[in-house]
């Protein structure tokens, strides 16, 4: 999933506005930055595959995005929010948890339990719906953006729809319609 992460973003603001907006938006990508960073110390590794599939095969990713390491990312990251008390904290890890969970439906089985696990995880809409994937994560950005403007819409100042169109326009640039790399 990618634009409907930051979506479950502003749900979470949304049901504990406590919880720092900024954590909450780096929480819920935190595994795909420590990807980024693991790729480039070449401890995991993709393929690119521009003619096939989704662009892309994630040949290991365990160490950033398995089942267990999300549950350590999240709580490492959530710890030093604990001073702002337990339901901040807790907001702050269930934004990074959500990524794993998101990236779920999405994903191939890719996802593994634990690092180096023989058991790995995905339902594969990516590749399972060429295109109706995009849907999908439409519902889910929805979803979230529908609770969050719901709720929040006088929490902030009126700029709840403002955040929803943000992640909306990254969902429209994210289309397969409009990408040419495949
Ligand atoms: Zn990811």
């Amino acid at each position: 999933m990618y634009a409907g992460h930051f979506a479950a973003a502003l749900a979470i603001k949304a049901k504990e506005p406590r919880a720092p907006s900024w954590a909450l938006l780096l929480g819920v990508g935190l595994l795909d930055v420590l990807f980024g960073i693991f790729v480039m110390l070449g401890i995991e590794k993709v393929t690119m595959t521009p003619h096939a599939g989704h662009g892309f095969t994630l040949d290991f990713i365990d160490w950033s995005h398995s089942l267990a390491m999300s549950l350590v990312w999240a709580a490492l990251f959530c710890a030093p929010f604990r001073r702002r008390g337990r339901a901040v904290a807790l907001a702050v890890a269930i934004a990074v948890f959500s990524h794993f969970l998101l990236d779920l439906p999405m994903h191939p089985p890719d996802l593994a339990l634990w690092p180096y696990s023989r058991v790995h995880l995905g339902f594969g809409l990516w590749n399972r719906l060429p295109t109706g994937w995009w849907w999908v994560e439409l519902s889910v950005i929805a979803l979230f953006c529908g609770y969050y403007v719901s709720r929040a819409l006088k929490t902030f100042g009126g700029r709840a729809p403002w955040a929803c169109a943000v992640i909306l326009a990254l969902h429209i640039f994210n289309s397969p319609w409009l990408s040419t790399a495949r």
